[in-house]
């Protein structure tokens, strides 16, 4: 395929001593050249593929040197895009990547699309729709079992599992025409609906394996949305910052939040939390207050963990029971805190009342109980042995939706081949589940969807 040539900044704005100005398509290199002058004399368009060269960025128009640089010089197929790839890495700050890429664009390249790079990748046929998602997946990752999901989804590895799917369906469906084309066989429907039903089944089996693992999938990319309840005083922004202090995420921006309802990123042993609201916690010390009764009892709907803190010092009072009424059928862990003072509390009560949960017992001024804490949360939504090496399983909305209908269309399949109805209107049914599984690598996606994609992604990658 034939594109123009693209640049962008690809280093996180801001962040790291070094900036990378990105250049990619036919005329990167040539593009670079006009602006690199190297100590030697060797120009990049005398230079062969995969090589690094040190020298200075001038502007033509005066001659003058703008930024010390390393360029890195990659020629397609073997690079990201399997266009020429030019990096440009600068040391400077803000000002001078940008020095730096307005010169690139004003000597020949064309500004990047948000997600542009990838989608060349992908549009070339590199990786498929299912690995450009996992790069986005990388970039917002918020701890590093994320990042391994994301690195794995980006191996191809959830690609190749939905490969077999689709060719087991292929494989019947062939059949089913190798059978239908062989009139001597006096019954086409003893020989292919046994078949139809036995493969449908397995890949059935498999899908539902895959959408088993989407809940903690999905948790781990996009967080554990968690809400901290409790009365007025028992240490709701005390645990707050604490777990805010010690467990620090990789990513604490989303872009384009403009809600009125405040998140942070914490990772509590690889679990990324999303608390909510904190806000809410630290200004008014009552999400109720804040929110109002209306949208705090649909945050707390909305969340997957709810942890309640109670006040050891005191007795359980009438809002306490009240509030583990109200958690009960929720994930929810119990903190009782303040242990380091003369106890009031009556914990078998509390137990009663907490009906299987896990209550811990905690000092959060003195430190104690946290990790405890910790390990409860991590232990709830990871205990199943769902390591992140587990190199199969989804968490990408699209892709579960896509998985769901999957699921529906090859039931509607087995079915029918269980009723014998004719066989046409079982190779629909297994047609429809081969692309819709085909949707997922981006196989059968229409160009709307992939524009609308590849949007999504930052600037630059
Ligand atoms: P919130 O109203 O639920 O957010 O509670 P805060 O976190 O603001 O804490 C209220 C008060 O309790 C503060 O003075 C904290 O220092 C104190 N506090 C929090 N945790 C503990 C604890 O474990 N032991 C003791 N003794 N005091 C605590
Ligand atoms: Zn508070």
């Amino acid at each position: 395929m034939q594109f123009d040539t693209i640049a962008a900044i690809s280093t996180p704005m801001g962040e790291g001593a070094i900036a990378i100005v990105r250049i990619s398509g036919d005329e990167a290199v040539e593009i670079a050249d006009r602006l690199f002058r190297s100590p030697s004399g060797k120009r990049l368009v005398d230079s062969s593929s995969h090589t690094i060269h040190y020298g200075h960025l001038v502007d033509p128009s005066t001659d003058e040197t703008v930024e010390e640089i390393m360029v890195s010089l990659m020629k397609a197929p073997k690079t990201f895009t399997r266009e020429d790839v030019i990096e440009l890495n600068c040391h400077g700050g803000l000002v001078s990547v940008n020095r730096v890429l307005r010169l690139v664009l004003q000597y020949g390249a064309r500004l990047a699309e948000p997600g542009e790079f990838t989608k060349r990748a992908f549009l070339n046929g590199r990786i498929d729709l299912s690995q450009s998602e996992a790069v986005m997946d990388l970039i917002r990752a918020k701890t590093d079992r994320a990042m391994n999901v994301a690195l794995n989804q980006m191996d191809g590895k959830l690609s190749r599992l939905i490969g077999e799917l689709r060719q087991a369906l292929l494989e019947t469906l062939a059949q089913v025409e190798v059978n239908i084309d062989y009139p001597e066989y006096d019954d086409v429907e003893e020989m292919t609906i046994p078949l139809m039903i036995e493969k449908g089944k397995w890949v059935q089996s498999e899908i539902i394996r895959l959408l088993s693992t989407s809940s903690q999938g999905r948790i781990l990319r996009e967080g554990l949305s968690t809400v901290i309840i409790g009365r007025p005083n028992v240490g709701k922004s005390s645990l707050l910052n604490s777990l805010v202090q010690e467990n620090k995420a990789i990513v604490t921006d989303i872009a384009g939040t403009t809600r009125d309802i405040i998140e942070e990123y914490v990772n509590v042993k690889g679990v990324p939390l999303k608390l909510v609201d904190t806000a809410g916690i630290r200004e008014t010390e009552d999400l109720v207050e804040r929110i109002g009764v209306e949208r705090s009892r649909q945050v707390l709907k909305e969340a997957d963990l709810v942890i309640l803190l109670l006040n050891g010092s005191e007795a359980l009072s009438p809002e306490d029971e009240r509030l583990l009424e109200t958690i009960r059928p929720m994930d929810a862990i119990i903190v009782v805190n303040k242990t380091d003072l003369p106890q009031q509390i009556d914990i078998e009560t509390v137990n009663q009342l907490a009906s299987q949960k896990h209550v811990i017992t905690a000092s959060i001024l003195q430190d104690e109980g946290i990790d405890e804490l910790e390990e409860t949360i991590a232990s709830l939504f990871f205990g199943g042995g769902i390591e992140a090496e587990d190199p199969t399983y989804v968490s990408n909305e699209r892709h579960i939706a896509l998985l769901h209908q999957a699921k529906t269309s090859i039931e509607d399949a087995i079915q029918a081949a269980e009723a014998r109805v004719p066989i046409d209107m079982i190779q629909i049914d297994i047609t429809r589940t081969w692309e819709l599984l085909g949707e997922i690598v981006g196989d059968t996606v229409q160009d709307s969807l992939i524009n609308q994609l590849f949007s999504q992604f930052c600037l630059g990658k």
